[in-house]
């Protein structure tokens, strides 16, 4: 038994762990196993890939890719390589993920069991829009091969269903054309929601990529910046040296604080008002600017960080934002890694799916224990209101029922489970 924690750190309780490097070893070992869940890069920060006390299947060593077809850019690959390893091979060859989140050090595995969404959504949706087929086995030892067009049902149940219909081996993605690496990008500086939106609205027309950091601790005027680009061809750069730095050590309390973090935004604010201008960026820095500072979750210090990122509908997007923003300056606590953008109208097509139309706003929160947890009752109280969810990839601690709440097709989602996979957040929302 090991200690395992997810990306929050907020726990690190011990389980077995077992390793898989070979697919035709999976289906003997997982039927053969207790209850169990699929563990990817453990990226995820609540406890969707946590079974404490029991077995994680780590999937990592399910790493290699398929086939590429340079032609048609279908790519299928194992579900545990990971998302950097897919752009590293087809970057040069001018294709690339249509859909991919804020750090590329993700499972193919996990970006299907959160359907993952990134800066594109009003375009491209989340990234099981993209996804032509998903290899499943179950504890049982029944494969299943599911599709958009094949077995929809079981498709719909996997994508965005937190690794509980089975654990995905393999998967078949269509990539998109890039005319290369770099995108043309746009800092806009904004001075409160209404100009957010306004801004959002007008981006969503001509503009791929779209997301907005917002200063949480500006008051209720929302001041934030906002970043657009869209996919360039340059032949005259090279690409940039990549300098990879690590949070060397866990400090003995948070780094990010009520003081740290007001210094923080306002230099954060100020620098890149300054460099708003238009800027040829490589498409890394653009969509992972985190990357290249490994472990830097453990600047939270010993007790970790709640994620907490909720969507609510465009029409009381506004009100919603405002009133959470309201929440969290009277609470003392804030946020450095606060992101506010708009989803597209589509919603994602997994039952279980986080995507819906309207306005998401990501936020992250030391974990001062039950002032922290009482602030984040608070907010969800806005977003069931407000008829919003928490995405489930971030989240360690919401209620049954406002998860039952806001994710209405869950008994339908039922159907689909394998009874021999159980996580601790299957445990908390599904009662199993
Ligand atoms: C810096 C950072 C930025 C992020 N930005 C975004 C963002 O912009 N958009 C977004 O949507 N998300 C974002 N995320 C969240 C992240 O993309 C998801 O949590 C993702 O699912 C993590 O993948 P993973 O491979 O680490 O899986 P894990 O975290 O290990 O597991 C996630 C879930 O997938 C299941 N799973 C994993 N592999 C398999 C498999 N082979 N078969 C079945 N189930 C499986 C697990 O059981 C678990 O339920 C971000 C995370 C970080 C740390």
């Amino acid at each position: 038994m090991i200690p395992i924690s997810s990306w929050g750190r907020l726990t690190a309780l011990p389980h077995q762990v077992v390793s898989f490097s070979n697919l035709s070893k999976v289906s003997a070992a997982i039927s053969a196993s207790k209850q169990g869940i699929a563990f990817g890069n453990g990226r995820s920060y609540g406890d969707s890939c946590l079974n404490p006390g029991g077995v994680l299947w780590s999937t990592r060593g399910l790493g290699h890719l398929i086939a590429f077809d340079r032609d048609s850019g279908i790519l299928s690959c194992e579900a545990g390589v990971l998302l950097r390893d897919i752009q590293s091979l087809v970057v040069p060859e001018g294709w690339m993920l249509p859909v991919t989140p804020g750090t590329q050090l993700i499972t193919v595995g996990g970006a299907i069991a959160n359907d993952v969404h990134g800066k594109n959504h009003h375009l491209l949706g989340s990234f099981s829009d993209h996804v032509t087929r998903i290899k499943l086995i179950r504890t049982d030892g029944e494969i299943i091969e599911c599709g958009p067009n094949q077995k929809q049902d079981w498709f719909a149940a996997t994508v965005g269903g937190i690794g509980l219909t089975g654990l995905i081996v393999e998967a078949e993605l269509q990539l998109k054309r890039v005319p290369g690496p770099w995108l043309e990008t746009e800092t806009i500086p904004y001075s409160d929601l209404s100009s957010f939106f306004k801004c959002a609205d007008e981006s969503e027309v001509g503009w791929e990529h779209t997301v907005s950091w917002i200063d949480c601790l500006a008051g209720s005027g929302g001041r934030g910046l906002f970043m657009r680009g869209n996919p360039v061809a340059d032949n005259t750069r090279s690409v940039p040296l990549t300098k990879k730095s690590s949070m060397p050590f866990v400090p003995p309390i948070s780094l990010v604080n009520k003081l740290s973090l007001r210094l923080l935004n306002e230099a954060y604010y100020w620098l890149n008002k300054r460099k708003s201008s238009k800027q040829i960026v490589h498409f890394q820095p653009f969509f992972y600017p985190l990357d290249n500072l490994q472990n830097w979750n453990k600047m939270y210090g010993p007790r970790g960080f709640y994620q907490y990122q909720s969507v609510v509908p465009r029409d009381v997007g506004q009100d919603a934002v405002n009133e959470m923003l309201k929440e969290i300056g009277r609470s003392g606590q804030g946020s450095f890694l606060a992101v506010l953008k708009t989803f597209g109208d589509r919603r994602s097509v997994g039952m279980l799916g986080f995507p819906q139309p309207g306005v998401t706003l990501a936020l992250d929160f030391p974990n001062n224990g039950r002032r922290t947890t009482e602030l984040l009752d608070r907010l969800d109280r806005i977003v069931s209101d407000a008829k919003g969810r928490i995405y489930l990839a971030k989240d360690a601690r919401m209620s049954r029922a406002l998860f039952e709440s806001s994710y209405p097709r869950f008994q339908e989602f039922l159907k689909y489970r394998d009874s021999g996979m159980s996580s601790a957040m299957s445990r908390r929302l599904l009662g199993s």
